[in-house]
């Protein structure tokens, strides 16, 4: 198993429209992307800053994850992404070693990643992901 680099951290936020012009008038930022991911119940902006993306996470439901999450936690850092050249991989030494998932296989994320969450409780209270770009093979 390979980690590489940190991928994206995600920030769960009330509203894009409300967040973007932080990031881009106050920090000199672009936002590049925004993307619904139905699956997921959120629309997303995406940052780049050097190799590593900002996501930012609005819930389209209020009965999403995110929203949930903000309505316990209040806005803020979500989860940190590490990009791996196999999220299968990770998965199979990962689940060997003892650490709960919350994805047993990969599924689609933004921008096309194949993307599995591990579980909270088994990583010291950080919500991770692990991610894999296809189109990098
Ligand atoms: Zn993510």
């Amino acid at each position: 198993m390979q980690l590489t680099h940190i991928e994206h951290l995600g920030i769960a936020v009330k509203s894009l429209e409300e967040s973007i012009p932080y990031y881009e008038k106050m920090l000199g930022l672009k936002c590049y992307s925004i993307e619904e991911v139905k699956d997921q119940k959120v629309k997303t902006a995406f940052f780049k800053i050097g190799q590593t993306k900002i996501e930012l996470l609005e819930s389209t439901d209020p009965e999403g994850t995110i929203a949930k999450f903000i309505e316990k936690r209040g806005e803020g850092i979500h989860h940190i992404a590490f990009a791996t050249p196999s999220v299968t991989e990770c998965l199979d030494e990962l689940s060997q070693k003892g650490v709960q998932l919350i994805d047993k296989a990969p599924r689609k994320g933004a921008e096309g990643l194949n993307i599995a969450f591990l579980h909270p409780k088994s990583t010291h209270g950080v919500l991770t992901e692990v991610c894999e770009n296809p189109n990098e093979k």
